[in-house]
């Protein structure tokens, strides 16, 4: 339990809504592209899922495939990693305003291998303590408005997350969380699945990573709710 003797020795319970922390958990953070590099000491394919590429000018990273191997971490590659967990990206305005503080989300495990589902149990724990953010996990579709995905969605799933988004009153939110959510990720080429959430409903909030850290998802459900400054800028766009 290191979150418990973290909290005894800093006195610091659950972490403070906008404090300024790392995405602590499976990754050390994120690849980006980047800019100045000594490209011939540089081999895109050491990238298994074909994520990285040579540029003139530098290196560029997908994120939206990168499943976070690591194998592209200095000094192997010289790719930035940045400490940040601002991973998800918004392709819809938030939910009204009076939804703010009262958001109850469905989660669909449409073939998570058991990461990302692992990373969103966190949330509910005392270090994250979604709940003190007016975010509550629903147990059924017809009370949600936002509905969380993980996973490629099997082919199996297909209809399963079909009825849970039609079974939700407007307005709603869906968000896709981790890269076989965005495009089936590692089983995007697999005859059992769809390769991604948005084959079946239509996607608002990606969270790219494999899996996203608990701080990634949370951002991505800021998004949703218009708690952060880049909702707010959605929505005047
Ligand atoms: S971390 Fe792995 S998957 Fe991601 S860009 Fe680097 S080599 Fe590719
Ligand atoms: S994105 Fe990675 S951790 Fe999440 S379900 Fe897919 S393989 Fe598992």
């Amino acid at each position: 339990m290191p979150w418990f003797w973290e909290g005894l020795k800093t006195g610091v319970r659950t972490l403070r809504p906008g404090a300024v922390r790392l995405p602590s958990g499976v990754t050390p953070g994120r690849p980006t592209t980047t800019a100045v590099t000594a490209r011939d000491r540089f081999d895109a394919n050491i990238c298994p899922v074909g994520a990285l590429a040579g540029r003139d000018a530098g290196v560029a990273v997908d994120f939206d495939h990168c499943i976070h191997c690591m194998r592209c971490q200095p000094p192997k590659a010289p790719v930035h990693w940045q400490n940040d967990y601002r991973w998800a990206q918004a392709a819809a305005p938030p939910l009204p305003h009076r939804f703010q503080r009262s958001i109850h989300v469905r989660i669909v495990d449409a073939g998570d291998c058991g990461g990302c589902l692992s990373e969103l149990r966190q949330l509910l724990g005392p270090v994250y303590s979604l709940h003190r953010y007016g975010i509550y996990v629903s147990p059924t579709p017809r009370d949600a408005d936002v509905l969380l995905v993980v996973g490629p969605v099997t082919v199996g799933m297909r209809v399963a997350l079909e009825e849970t988004y039609a079974a939700m009153p407007d307005p709603k939110r869906v968000v896709a969380v981790g890269v076989c959510a965005l495009n089936g990720g590692l089983f995007a080429d697999s005859f059992a699945v769809m390769g991604g959430a948005s084959r079946v409903v239509p996607v608002d909030v990606t969270v790219p990573g494999c899996p996203p850290p608990p701080l990634a998802i949370l951002h991505a459900l800021e998004l949703v709710t218009g708690l952060s400054r880049e909702t707010r800028e959605v929505a005047e766009s």
